[in-house]
């Protein structure tokens, strides 16, 4: 689980979805939470970057480092999703853009329906690290596996670090998309018929994940 997350950090930093010591990963391992520290650099994660937690009395184990300052909307995410396995919080520009806007990502493609659902939602802007911000991701990642939280970022999860990070990449993917297509007029986006096409071709196969 380690490896992967610290190899989730690099992708994420060559991406360009996370600058500096932005962003912060977490994966369920052997019974806990496995976090990075505050102030890690994502691209260049070591074992030692990391911080267990016992997810019933969130206590880190470790005198340092400390857990990352998320800590709290992680734990709500894992809350949320029992099957969860992984959570990553990241910056990607063209996600935060479309926030700006007040808008949600709706499906525009076959591929974003299969892997993201009929649309992810927008949190409206709530400062960062709160309790506050805990308990609206968590309520939101009840019926979602990303969201996109106003004026900040992304959370998405995953019952892998893989499924996270390929979510993470569509969600990014696909707000280019859709600002460059707002940008130029007034786009379509996949109909309610059409994902019911959708779920009738893939026999379930693209039924959203809740
Ligand atoms: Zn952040």
């Amino acid at each position: 689980m380690i490896e992967q997350l610290i190899e989730a950090g690099r992708r994420i930093v060559d991406a360009g979805m996370v600058k500096g010591w932005a962003g912060n990963l977490s994966g369920r391992f052997q019974g806990k939470i496995v976090i990075t520290r505050s102030g890690a650099d994502l691209g260049s994660l070591t074992q030692s970057d990391f911080v267990f937690i016992n997810p019933r009395t969130p206590q880190w184990e470790q005198r340092l480092p400390q857990p990352s300052s998320e800590l709290a909307m992680h734990l709500g995410a894992y809350e949320a999703r029992p099957k969860t396995q992984a959570v990553i919080h990241a910056h990607p520009a063209h996600v935060i853009s479309l926030g700006l806007l007040g808008r949600s990502l709706p499906a525009l493609t076959p591929d974003f329906y299969l892997h993201l659902g009929r649309t992810t939602p927008l949190l409206p802007y709530i400062a960062p690290t709160t309790e506050n911000l805990k308990t609206a991701v968590s309520l939101a990642l009840r019926s979602a596996t990303a969201i996109m939280l106003q004026n900040h970022g992304a959370v998405v999860v995953g019952k892998s670090v893989g499924q996270a990070l390929l979510r993470l990449n569509l969600l990014e993917e696909q707000a280019a998309i859709y600002l460059a297509a707002l940008a130029a007029g007034d786009p379509r986006v996949l109909s309610k018929e059409d994902m019911q096409i959708l779920d009738r071709i893939a026999g379930g196969k693209y039924k959203r994940e809740t």
